[in-house]
């Protein structure tokens, strides 16, 4: 065979050193010509008698294995070693596998041989065999596939109109983005600002041929000048820019306001819903989550809410108190700078000659073993994509291999930002031979230089715990069907749960332990320095979980209470949500929503509530590690066994009963956030269930 890309051997790793572009799409064709080659077959015989999960659900499962075998490490691929070769043949495969997703949702054929064959599968069934069902089952129908024609038909539409809208809305934002800069010659207007954003800043102006500095509306930028720039003026400059982004507050060009767009957004969503029998958007999006409800979501925030205000109103006054004025917007985050360091005294840049990322990672493999009995060996002799990415088998405590782990830590230029956990192999056992779970982990550390090791901040430790957290849910599962097997058919609000939860191991003076050596003299990270760490981990908590949750009410409330005859509301409903929530100003300019890709551009829609809601069971999660003991092995043999292992195939509510012995309690949450019960239950609510 000469294509590496059609080698689907179960358990068979990537052949990623001799993949190239040309071999993407006829690898695809061709499974994409056999897999629908096979579904045509299953159809006719199922047409001859009804047929059991055995006879048509299996099968099924292979033919999405397949596909995954092949177009995982292209994905993979694409994200880490991008060539304009493989983006351009990516780019042109899409379609085709939209294409052949969406003939299988829309299959009502299919569907209905689903539903018959879940008549024969036992609620409950321990395999998971029914939740596979289930899920599949809702999906189709979120799909519309009961819809008569013409209903199909709009149905249709609606989702191909929807994806164009909310990537246009992507569009203006990056086209109102980059419509603005600032150029500046006057270095002392620039004070406080840190070397490398000025840099970034000095080179931009050098080459559009100009003097001084020229300042693009890029993320990095704004949050430095927003966090450090000591002129007040300049930051009311850029808060103005970044708030008023894509909206007819903008200096930008008036064809980027994303404002008539979002209305026609949430218009085409609420039809959507209303079309396959729910009443509005929230209520669609909620189809698919651990929350139950609406209005179970929305008494979850407002609880939060009423449990933080309080302690957030005393963060806001003691940061005016140590400003000395009454703080607008744009002066917020630069004094909460001022005062942090104050407190604290703690500088990223002296944490980080404490973790070298070979240390780091010694530590949180120890960390693994101790908890879970794991052992990850480094094989070199597996195929990677680059010389710097390594690939680990995972081996049980009685030495048994479960899976395996690749590791891509460092940044480089053709590899996408960001951290992320992606599944390279799921578990799969069909037929009677078992197919282990692989994993990829990515990361975008500073390489090493000629001199020092890759020195990570302690916010990049957190990254590389979150990562490892979601790699052991993919590695750890026990479910033998591709669909619901590690982090597959998770519900989104709780599929952070295993990877916030590891994060709680990175603040553990015994971990620190572990984890830390400084990079010249070996010794781990002195007490005093962990000490005011731990300190800092919860500075202006309330005021973080008060901005959350504005942006998670004002979500679930424009979409739960869109009406056709009234439109959108949206800043009439930010409003009452800020009236209700907020401690810190808003400047009257300010159009945040018009820049809320997260939402309007999809993805969150309806489900921004699901940062906290997971950040509840992670933190009650954890907590009964505070209370067993951090590196006792009895809860993390639980935790395994309840949430870990059983992927998609059980209800997360009952999965998090039977780990913690009750339903999930939001204390855990306000106490790492720094917001004590006392400040929470003078406000009269005590913690209450999540
Ligand atoms: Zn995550």
């Amino acid at each position: 065979m000469d294509n590496p890309l059609l080698d689907t051997r179960a358990g068979a790793l990537p052949a990623f050193a001799a993949i190239r572009p040309e071999h993407v799409e006829p690898a695809l064709q061709d499974t994409l010509a056999a897999n629908r080659a096979t579904l045509e077959r299953l159809l006719a015989t199922s047409r001859e008698a009804a047929p059991s999960f055995e006879d048509l659900i299996l099968p099924l499962e292979e033919l999405g294995d397949r596909l995954q075998h092949v177009w995982s490490p292209v994905s993979h691929l694409h994200a880490v070693a991008n060539t304009p070769g493989l983006r351009e043949v990516y780019n042109r495969c899409l379609p085709l596998l939209a294409r052949y997703q969406t003939e299988i949702a829309q299959n009502a054929e299919l569907y209905r041989l689903f539903a018959a064959v879940a008549q024969t599968v036992p609620e409950g069934r321990a395999d998971g065999a029914r939740a596979l069902l289930d899920h599949a089952l809702r999906d189709f129908r979120l799909a519309g596939v009961t819809l008569p024609p013409e209903k199909k038909q709009r149905f249709m539409e609606i989702m191909e109109a929807l994806a164009g809208k909310q990537a246009l809305f992507e569009q203006n934002l990056l086209d109102a983005m980059a419509a603005w800069s600032h150029h500046e010659t006057d270095a002392a207007k620039l004070d406080g600002i840190p070397a490398n954003t000025l840099e970034r800043a000095a080179e931009a102006a050098r080459a559009a041929g100009r003097e001084g500095w020229l300042f693009h509306l890029d993320q990095p930028s704004y949050v430095a000048v927003l966090t450090h720039a000591r002129n007040r003026e300049l930051r009311a400059l850029f808060h103005r820019a970044w708030s008023t982004r894509a909206s007819d507050q903008a200096p930008s060009p008036p064809g980027l306001d994303n404002g008539p767009l979002m209305d026609e957004i949430l218009a085409l969503r609420h039809e959507a819903a209303e079309l396959v029998g729910y009443t509005d958007f929230a209520e669609y999006s909620l189809a698919t989550k651990m929350a139950a409800s609406v209005p179970e979501v929305r008494t979850f925030l407002e609880r939060l809410v009423v449990a933080s205000r309080f302690a957030g109103r005393s963060e806001f006054a003691e940061l005016e108190a140590h400003a000395g004025h009454a703080l607008e917007p744009w002066d917020v985050a630069f004094h909460a700078e001022e005062l942090r360091l104050r407190k604290f005294a703690i500088s990223d840049e002296e944490l980080r000659l404490y973790f070298p990322l070979p240390r780091v990672l010694e530590g949180l493999f120890a960390l693994v073993g101790r908890l879970y009995g794991l052992r990850l060996e480094a094989d070199g002799q597996v195929a990677v994509w680059h010389p710097t990415a390594r690939y680990f088998r995972v081996l049980d405590s009685d030495g048994t291999p479960i899976g395996g782990l690749y590791m891509d830590l460092y940044a480089r230029p053709e590899k996408r930002s960001g951290a992320w956990m992606d599944d390279c192999i799921s578990r799969k056992r069909l037929d009677g031979r078992l197919q282990l779970p692989v994993a990829h982990l990515v990361c975008n550390f500073a390489p090493p230089t000629a001199t020092a090791p890759s020195l990570l901040s302690h916010d990049e430790v957190l990254t590389l715990f979150h990562e490892m957290g979601h790699a052991l849910h993919h590695l750890l599962t026990r479910i033998d069907y591709p669909s619901i097997s590690g982090i597959h058919g998770v519900p989104w609000d709780a599929v952070e749960l295993p990877s916030q939860f590891m994060e709680g191991f990175a603040w553990e003076p015994e971990i620190l332990a572990m984890i830390s050596g400084h990079h010249e003299s070996g010794l781990p990270l002195p007490p005093e320095l962990v000490e005011r760490l731990r300190q800092s981990r919860v500075f202006h908590g309330a005021l973080h979980m008060l901005r959350q949750l504005e942006f998670s009410l004002f979500d679930l409330r424009i979409h739960a209470e869109y009406s056709p005859g009234q439109g959108g509301r949206i800043m009439k409903l930010l409003g009452e949500v800020r009236d209700a929530v907020a401690v810190v100003p808003a400047a009257r300019y300010d159009r945040f929503p018009n820049g809320f890709a997260h939402i309007f551009g999809g993805g969150y829609a309806a489900g921004y509530y699901s940062y906290k809601w997971a950040e509840v069971l992670s933190s009650d999660a954890y907590a009964a590690f505070e209370e067993e003991g951090v590196l006792n092995p009895a809860p993390a043999a639980r935790f395994r066994r309840e949430i870990l292992e059983v992927g998609g195939s059980r209800d997360i509510a009952a999965a998090f009963h039977a780990f913690r012995g009750r339903p999930p309690d939001i204390a855990a949450l306000l106490r790492h956030s720094g917001i004590t019960a006392a400040a929470a239950s003078e406000t009269g609510t005590g913690p209450a269930a999540a």
